[in-house]
């Protein structure tokens, strides 16, 4: 039995119709390490939070578009994605109720974003206009196109799931962590300094995030970054609902 994995999911208009969607992407690379995908849409709202934790073993909180910033105590910069409130305040919910159970969370992009903000941080609203500098974070090329450098730190969570401490990746943010929220350390750097990857302090509840999208590589089975599904996939079975009927 394969750990059932929450994928928060998004709300798209397509031709008039409201439709509750993922990419398929974060679908294959659960499945790729023997994980039960359950998608997760915005519309199930904040106050069924506890019930989708007592049916999944492990989150993953998926990228999109960016969160409202007056969650964070800022007022919208001009370049910022119309946001989705509904998805915000479920998704903030559903990160504070894993949090507070221990259920281990993967959070991927906008996911990092929205953990820092639910811990307390704050972001850069536009990277290219609040710190212009030679690396593109906001790539329009394939998904898969690794376009940048990151240096992880040495024994953290994320060198360990990626066996090592040198990773190019792709990059399709314009949005990153400004402040961060206290309970988190950085775990990777761009080299002009912008913050890829972030983890809770052990003893914590378990979390794992990067600003990249690790599931973009998922037809690729020799890609290091599939250790990130594969150690939230080992932490979903040590502490998921098997392993919390036995404590
Ligand atoms: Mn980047």
């Amino acid at each position: 039995m394969g750990p059932r994995i929450g994928i928060t999911g998004v709300t798209r208009l397509a031709g008039g119709t409201e439709r509750s969607v993922v990419n398929a992407a974060y679908v294959y690379s659960v499945t790729a390490v023997g994980g039960v995908p359950l998608v997760l849409p915005p519309q199930i709202g904040p106050a069924q939070v506890e019930s989708v934790l007592d049916a999944v073993d492990g989150v993953l909180l998926t990228g999109g578009e960016d969160i409202e910033p007056a969650t964070y105590g800022q007022r919208p910069h001009p370049k910022e994605d119309r946001p989705d409130p509904a998805r915000d305040a479920f998704e903030i919910a559903l990160f504070h109720a894993a949090w507070g159970r221990r259920v281990p969370v993967l959070a991927i992009c906008r996911g990092q974003q929205l953990t820092n903000v639910a811990l307390g941080g704050t972001l850069w609203q536009d990277l290219p206009s609040q710190r212009p500098g030679p690396i593109i974070h906001s790539h329009s090329g394939a998904r898969d196109q690794r376009t940048h450098r990151v240096a992880v730190t040495p024994n953290s969570r994320l060198a360990r799931s990626l066996g090592g401490i040198e990773h190019r990746v792709n990059s399709f943010h314009h949005q990153a962590i400004r402040v961060l929220a206290p309970g988190l350390r950085v775990t990777a750097h761009a080299p002009d300094g912008v913050i890829e990857g972030v983890e809770s302090e052990a003893g914590a509840p378990w979390l794992l995030a990067v600003q990249w999208h690790p599931e973009e590589f998922f037809r690729d089975q020799d890609a290091s970054d599939r250790g990130l599904f594969e150690t939230l996939i080992r932490e979903a079975m040590r502490t998921g609902a098997l392993g919390r009927a036995e404590r």
